[in-house]
């Protein structure tokens, strides 16, 4: 299928996008044999289908929208992927114009990551999930070339990769919450998503059944600081090893007057994006949690870890829910963080790719070159 057919099968599925496209729509072969040296980039919607519903401080759903994207340099193919929850703003739509805005073929080198951002940022500011994808591919693809992994290339070493929490959130339905309970038993760490109005009523019914740690995700949903610090404190003597943007982003001085007290280490995530706002986090946050659909990818993720440790602060890794590929890729950062939070494959029940594992609950990167993914038979 040549790259306009592609975009016209995108499209069409960016009208259909409540159903899921196939595989098997990005055409055969995905590998060629020409040499053209530019790079050719062709991408599709892919909605997610979340395995359980996700009830957030501010929403519910059943279905992520994604796009799935290939970038294609001399026979070889890079794998890419932007996931777009709902509150990031982007969508299939915005997703696919600006990757049809692109013009890649201007670039003779998929190394060329610095120029290749600089001209991304340059056709529009934001669209960082679309960013992501373009990043995440010429990330497989280079490593690919180079025949190495990633977390290999940047010389860190994976037997540090870190356990992965695994996410639950409240379900009014006992059997469901019960059920969702029960899956976190391959994990060390149980990420506990809050804000509802049941907060205590979800760490309670966990901890009747396990004493794992978790760290609690209140997704801005606590908008009083005096209760938020109890919160902490109650958490705090139930085996909790840190909160997640307790308060609202834009409550900066409500969140610093928190952190002042908290006996729990305060973790940015709606709070900050991108590079430049990993100083302003350091004023009132004391670690921040890096996504690679918020970082524009991977090349400014690393950065943004560098420049916290630098900052004396810590460093967490997430994910949106994600098929395999882009939490693969995040995965491969995840040797220089101190908690990793890469469970997006995991929520979903139409995964695409086969890449990290979760091995008694530690992340485990596979020996292949790129973010070491390869796509599963449709
Ligand atoms: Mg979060």
């Amino acid at each position: 299928m040549d790259r306009r057919n592609f975009i016209k099968t995108g499209l069409l599925g960016a009208m259909i996008a409540a159903s899921p496209i196939s595989f098997s729509a990005f055409g055969e072969p995905t590998r060629s044999t020409g040499r053209s040296g530019k790079l050719n980039l062709r991408f599709r919607p892919y909605e997610l289908q979340l395995r359980h519903a996700f009830n957030l401080a501010r929403s519910q759903r059943t279905t992520t929208p994604g796009v799935q994207v290939e970038i294609e340099y001399d026979g070889i193919v890079g794998y890419g992927e932007a996931s777009m929850p709902p509150y990031l703003g982007e969508s299939i739509d915005s997703v696919c114009k600006y990757l049809n805005s692109l013009d890649l073929t201007q670039f003779n080198s998929p190394f060329a990551f610095e120029d290749i951002h600089e001209y991304m940022d340059s056709v529009a500011p934001n669209d960082r999930a679309a960013k992501a994808s373009v990043d995440i591919a010429l990330h497989d693809l280079t490593g690919k070339i180079m025949g190495q992994p990633w977390h290999r290339i940047w010389g860190l070493n994976p037997d540090n990769c870190p356990n992965t929490s695994f996410t639950i959130s409240y379900d009014e339905n006992p059997d469901e919450l019960r059920k969702k309970i029960e899956e976190t038993a391959p994990f060390k760490v149980v990420k506990v998503k809050m804000g509802t109005g049941h907060d205590k009523e979800l760490v309670e019914a966990f901890r009747r059944v396990s004493d794992t740690p978790i760290c609690v995700d209140a997704n801005q949903g606590w908008n009083d600081r005096e209760k938020a610090l109890d919160m902490c404190h109650w958490l705090a003597e139930r085996n909790c090893l840190f909160v997640e943007q307790p308060m609202d982003k834009a409550a900066i001085d409500d969140t610093a007057w928190l952190r002042e007290r908290s006996p729990l280490p305060i973790i940015a995530d709606e709070f900050l994006q991108r590079l430049p706002d990993v100083k302003r986090a350091a004023e009132a946050y004391d670690g921040i949690n890096i996504k690679l659909m918020k970082s524009t990818g991977l090349h400014e993720a690393y950065k943004m870890a560098v420049l916290a440790r630098s900052l004396g602060m810590k460093v967490m890794l997430g994910c949106m829910t994600e098929t395999s590929c882009a939490v693969s890729a995040a995965a491969q950062l995840s040797p220089m963080v101190d908690w990793a939070d890469l469970d997006g494959n995991l929520l979903i029940g139409n995964d695409i790719f086969d890449g990290m594992k979760i091995v008694d609950g530690k992340v485990t990167l596979p020996d292949r070159p790129g973010i070491g993914v390869v796509p599963l038979e449709a």
